[in-house]
């Protein structure tokens, strides 16, 4: 039974059907977006609402992502004892090459193409995706070297053991507490990534356990000097942070095209997984001063009158807003910030601490509004704006020579937009309507 009918859920049943396996479609939507291209693949797969009744006599249940496990159904058929696992676990079981597995709060689809960027250069067959692009399963056929996936939380809820060469947990902060009961157990899911690893690469700077089988070879990597000399650091040279592995310099975050502290951490990881995987270290170096990084994640939109302007829609989480703002920060206070939308039920009082003597004034838009507000009041100056383009007319109004306007909302887009990629193209083309 293969639960929830997106991408994955279509990549499942395409996988069932070249192997000559019966199985059943089940979606709560009648008339899923993607049925028609499960139609073009099998004519007469059987497809209906998630049944309880059905799903408890499952030999098998493979759940989709945005299916939760929590929902009735799926919680009958576990305690009647049904298997229920989902696309990366068969997936591991499957895969005839390397996995290296990325998962984190944030940074997951940076460090992902980055390593796809540097893997790309020294060997033929490297092939990406999971979380971003092509569904995990896709990915498997002949001539496969390497596989890079980038792993959510979500998918990894459903995988007991992942035969990674090389697994990471970028980063943890709170994020989806509108479908985790506890931080907890959203750190939990991520941490599963681990299970059943060669190579763990750690970012010391997390307080959380990871409780690691004794046979897991441990890498970390992290702020300031590393303990060892094969793990990874970030020295400060000068105000310039500097990468570093044992004691030997790699590559300067002055070099990098990309924009932010964090950046620069998320070029460490993904050097730190080159090598894991055997990559050429002095090659790596070569090219990660050549990524250009992605759209929406810090991205510049353009300098106008001499103030600069960055579209962030990717950051749908406080602590994404947070590492943006404190990334982009020169110590002057000159960052005017667009921010809003859904906010997840999450908690902004961290986020409001974290602009305070950074950011001169916020505009505030979205569903959400309103908590964001309580959160910033008597800390930051702010105003409440009804749309985007008015947000950025606000900052407009408050952004002088030498600012940076940075779009970061902190919140998922779907209140207003379809998704982060439609709310950054809407910022990027305001910012450029409003200055040509
Ligand atoms: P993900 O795929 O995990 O959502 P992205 O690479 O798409 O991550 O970046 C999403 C947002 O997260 C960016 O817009 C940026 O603001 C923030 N971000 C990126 N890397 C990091 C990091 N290492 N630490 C904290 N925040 C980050």
């Amino acid at each position: 039974m293969v639960v929830g009918l997106g991408e994955t859920g279509l990549s499942c049943a395409r996988y069932f059907a070249q192997q000559g396996m019966a199985f059943v479609v089940m979606d709560d939507n009648p008339s899923p977006g993607l049925l028609p291209r499960l139609r073009e693949l099998t004519p007469h797969t059987f497809i209906s609402p998630i049944d309880a009744g059905v799903l408890k006599g499952a030999r098998e249940v493979v759940v989709s992502p945005g299916v939760p496990l929590s929902a009735p159904a799926l919680r009958d058929a576990a305690s009647h004892h049904v298997p229920i696992t989902g696309d990366v676990a068969i997936f591991g079981k499957l895969a005839d090459a390397p996995i290296a597995a990325i998962t984190g709060s944030n940074g997951k689809t940076t460090v992902t193409s980055l390593l796809f960027h540097l893997a790309n250069s020294q060997m033929k067959g490297v092939r990406c995706g999971g979380n971003i692009g092509t569904p995990c399963l896709d990915l498997l056929g002949p001539g496969a070297s390497l596989y890079i996936l980038e792993l959510s939380s979500y998918q990894l809820e459903t995988v007991d053991s992942l035969p990674a060469e090389v697994a990471v947990v970028l980063n943890l902060a709170p994020d989806h507490m509108d479908r985790y009961p506890s931080v907890g157990d959203y750190y939990g899911a991520k941490a599963g990534i681990y299970h059943h690893c060669r190579k763990a690469l750690i970012n010391r700077d997390i307080d959380w356990d990871f409780q690691l089988p004794a046979d897991v070879e441990i890498t970390t990597f992290g702020m300031g000097q590393p303990a060892t000399e094969s793990d990874y650091g970030l020295i400060d040279r000068g105000g310039v942070p500097v990468i570093v592995r044992g004691t030997t310099d790699l590559v300067s975050g002055a070099d990098l095209r990309l924009h932010g502290r964090h950046n620069v951490l998320n070029a460490m990881s993904a050097l730190a997984m080159g090598a894991a995987l055997g990559l050429v270290m002095d090659r790596m170096v070569e090219d990660v001063v050549t990524f250009e990084g992605l759209p929406h994640r810090c991205e510049r939109v353009g300098d106008f009158d001499g103030i600069s302007y960055y579209n962030d829609s990717k950051a749908t989480n406080v602590a994404a807003t947070i590492s943006a703002v404190q990334g982009l920060d020169n110590g002057t206070g000159n960052l005017v910030l667009i921010l809003g939308g859904l906010g997840k039920n999450a908690d902004f009082s961290e986020l409001a601490d974290a602009l305070r003597g950074r950011v001169k004034h916020a505009a505030v838009f979205g569903r959400d509004q309103r908590s964001i507000a309580v959160a910033l009041d008597s800390i930051i100056p702010f105003t409440i704006c009804r749309t985007l383009a008015e947000s950025l007319t606000v900052a407009d109004q408050h952004a002088v020579r030498g600012d940076v306007v940075l779009f970061s909302p902190a919140c998922a887009s779907q209140d207003m937009f379809r998704d982060y990629l439609a709310r950054g193209d809407a910022f990027r083309s305001l910012v450029k309507a409003a200055h040509s």
